[in-house]
């Protein structure tokens, strides 16, 4: 089987009908790019530029940033790059910047939160984005927004941070691609209005789930409720990508929803555009993907939205269908 998957390095993500898709890596540092583009990744999905406030004593300066975002965009050798900007607070807590005691982290002060209320801080990632921009395709996207006023007000500081660096580089930055992740039920269910504003979705199922079914991603005595196979969930995945497409937007997924087996056929079915997942997960997908025919599974999709009610029911159709 890995003998199989070695020689899909560097084949495109295709279906058994001729679909075209889009694998690529989640990546937590600029050094993993290399095991992404070992593992055959059509791109980065997911940066998480947290590790960048994580794993430091102070506040990285814009030219700190720059230099791991350039690193990560060189690395990737003219494949796209989406960072995600800092998803910081509530749970991942920052030495250096003090925040308020909070009862509920996962509902509390974080990520974009943040960064619409200190804009000077937001920015300073921007411009480093913007200036990374140089060095191969660059995308942008938001975490955890709720609200298209919030989308409304983070695209603003992005044109800001853009026209200041554009000061010194004309044009610098007029096609990085900006996006925002779905991982708030609301925004899943308001995904039309919310395409309309942007080039990408990126599904974060991890939090989408933890939302959804109100149970914390991380406590182990409720982790039965995380089923991204729930029939209704699928629906509102379903929704998030039609939207996306009637819209004129691109859908993708960078939970671990996107890697999942039993998930990919579906997923497929809907439409899913792009799906982002650990490196080691890539050469398997891509393998699965090409014995997959998309009009089929929409098919499929439909029946399930329509007659299952429990992730049983799910599993079993699936499992009789991929025989
Ligand atoms: C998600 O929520 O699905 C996601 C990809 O982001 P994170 O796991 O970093 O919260
Ligand atoms: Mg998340």
């Amino acid at each position: 089987e890995r003998a199989e998957w070695a020689k899909l390095v560097d084949a495109p993500s295709v279906s058994k009908d001729g679909k075209e898709f889009e694998i690529a890596a989640n990546i937590g540092t600029p050094d993993d790019t290399e095991d992404a583009v070992k593992q055959g990744a059509d791109g980065v999905g997911l940066f998480r530029s947290e590790f960048l406030y994580m794993d430091n004593d102070h506040m990285p300066s814009e030219d700190e940033q720059f230099e791991a975002y350039k690193k990560a965009v060189v690395g990737m050798n003219g494949k796209p790059v989406v960072v995600r900007t800092m998803d910081i607070g509530g749970d991942k807590p920052l030495d250096y910047m003090p925040l308020p005691k909070e009862e509920n982290p996962f509902l509390g002060y974080r990520a974009i939160r943040i960064c619409l209320d200190r804009p000077e801080l937001f920015k300073t990632q921007l411009r480093a984005l913007v200036r990374a921009s140089e060095f191969g395709p660059v995308s942008i996207m938001f975490p955890m927004i709720a609200t298209v006023a919030e989308l409304r007000q983070a695209k603003a500081i992005f044109e800001e941070a853009k026209a200041e660096v554009q000061k010194d580089h004309p044009g610098l930055g007029d096609d990085v691609k900006i996006g925002m992740m779905i991982e708030i039920p609301l925004a899943a269910l308001n995904a039309a209005q919310l395409a309309k504003e942007v080039d990408f979705f990126s599904i974060g199922t991890n939090d989408l789930i933890q939302y959804s079914f109100a149970a914390d991603r991380g406590n182990e005595a409720v982790s039965y409720l995380y089923q991204p196979l729930n029939p209704a969930f699928l629906s509102l995945v379903k929704h998030v990508i039609t939207s996306a497409h009637e819209n004129g937007a691109k859908a993708a997924m960078c939970g671990e929803m996107a890697g999942d087996e039993m998930a990919l056929p579906l997923l497929m079915g809907m439409g899913l555009d792009e799906y982002s997942m650990s490196a080691t997960s890539i050469l398997r997908t891509r393998s699965m993907m090409k014995k997959l025919d998309t009009k089929e599974w929409a098919g499929y999709v439909d029946e399930i939205i329509a007659n299952c009610a429990t992730v049983e029911e799910v599993q079993d159709f699936v499992k009789s269908k991929l025989g």
